[in-house]
């Protein structure tokens, strides 16, 4: 498989630990490998795009200024491990069923956006999450979609993955993939 030329990743539960509406700097956790595995896309080039649904600032449970503080300390704890989020793009509304807005995964509109802004072709992108919204985008732009299988994950989210994207269990699995890595020694 060709390389990609953008990586979508989900922030919560992908990068970091979901502990549901995080406002707090002092909450992130960043997940085993996942510094790690966002390095190793830095190295090879690829533009590392975080999209995602921060709904709890239309809920009013945090502020667009709270949120903020939680990416910079996100950027922070990269950092240590050499690792580099290109652009950072999220939804504030909180989920209206009977009128959507565009920007809320699985909504398209900061895809579309992040691709505008690298300049490159949706069928070139990987999309990387531990919820089906954050992979299924995969689909109308002709990407490959990498779903994370936590514990968490419902059997008919994996049975979904395994038939419209792929299934990983870590961001260090879905970058050996996109890299075409498969042996650990490769990653060095
Ligand atoms: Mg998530
Ligand atoms: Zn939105």
């Amino acid at each position: 498989m060709e390389r990609p030329g953008i990586v979508f990743l989900d922030r919560d539960g992908t990068i970091i630990e979901d502990t549901h509406f995080i406002s707090r700097p002092d909450d992130v956790r960043v997940l085993p490998g996942a510094a790690e595995a966002i390095a190793r896309i830095n190295r090879a080039g690829i533009p590392v795009v975080v999209v995602t649904n921060q709904s709890g600032i239309g809920r009013g449970y945090f502020g667009a200024d709270e949120y903020e503080k939680v990416n910079e300390r996100i950027a922070a704890e990269l950092e240590k491990t050499g690792a580099r989020l290109d652009a950072v793009y999220h939804c504030p509304h909180a989920p209206d069923a009977a009128n959507p807005c565009p920007c809320r995964k699985p909504g398209t509109a900061l895809f579309d956006a992040a691709l505008r802004e690298f300049n490159v072709p949706g069928s070139r992108a990987a999309f990387v999450g531990d919820k089906v919204r954050d992979v299924s985008p995969a689909l109308p732009f002709g990407g490959t979609g990498y779903l994370l299988v936590t514990p968490a994950t419902t059997a008919e989210d994996v049975e979904w993955a395994e038939r419209e994207a792929q299934t990983v269990a870590s961001l260090a699995e879905a970058v050996d993939r996109m890299l075409g890595l498969t042996d650990a020694a490769a990653r060095r």
